[in-house]
């Protein structure tokens, strides 16, 4: 095989997976971000419930107050009623203290209602906080194994690199312009193998002229339909 087309199909060999590690470290990186998705979806979720309890809590005190305030009212009003003079006061203060008792039950009713609720929440927090530590151990597991990933990925793209820098150091400099120059647009493809008499790159037909040369391997041959390089491949040799 020509020296210089080897070397150019181990050199897009490299560049491809150059090309493909940025993809390997997104996928990676990509569990990480589902599961703090998850993770910060449950915090703000114990957040709400948390806000929610603060809520009724205040509501509760609000109504413990009222009631402390229609006790005294009401002590009052027995004060008064031992004084009172006439049927029509009487009268009166009694239904003054209907009004007052009546408050105090709907006081004392709301105050059982909130604390019930607060006790509720209160369960579905621990319940979340459960689910929450779970989740973060997801993601902590998770760290520890991108870590090791991506340490292995750094390790294998910077040996990638200088197996690339050590050959295109031995590369002759016109043809590695000619290579670069049909990168430029051909990217991932641009030394392609022939299949079925056909460029891999373009997927048109070659005649039979560039098709022998291609097989002969003695010259870089361009497609004749796109410009990219071609190959035969090695493996296809038996079959046709
Ligand atoms: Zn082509």
């Amino acid at each position: 095989m020509n020296k210089y087309l080897k070397q150019l199909i181990e050199l897009s060999e490299i560049d491809k997976s150059i090309d493909g590690f940025g993809p390997r470290v997104e996928s990676i990186k990509k569990a990480l971000n589902v599961a703090l998705e998850k993770d910060n979806g449950i915090k703000k979720e114990i957040e709400s419930f948390e806000d929610e309890i603060k809520e009724a809590k205040l509501k509760r005190s609000k109504n413990e107050l009222h009631l402390a305030e229609l006790s005294e009212k009401l002590k009052e009003l027995t004060k008064k009623a031992a004084i009172v003079k006439t049927a029509r006061e009487a009268k009166a203060l009694q239904l003054e203290e209907e009004i007052a008792k009546e408050q105090s039950d709907f006081a004392n009713e709301e105050i059982e209602r909130l604390g019930k609720f607060i006790d509720s929440r209160d369960l579905i927090i621990e319940e979340a906080k459960e689910k929450l530590e779970a989740s973060s151990k997801e993601v902590e597991e998770i760290r520890a194994d991108i870590a090791d990933e991506l340490a292995a990925i750094e390790k294998e793209k910077e040996e990638v690199y200088n197996h690339k820098q050590n050959l295109v150091s031995k590369i002759d400099q016109k043809i590695l312009t000619f290579y670069e120059k049909i990168k430029k647009w051909a990217g991932n493809t641009t030394v392609v193998p022939v299949r079925k008499q056909a460029c891999y790159g373009c997927f048109m037909r070659i005649n039979d002229k560039v098709y022998s040369a291609v097989i002969k391997e003695e010259d870089i041959v361009t497609c004749p339909h796109c410009g990219r390089i071609l190959y035969k491949e090695k493996q296809q040799e038996n079959e046709e």
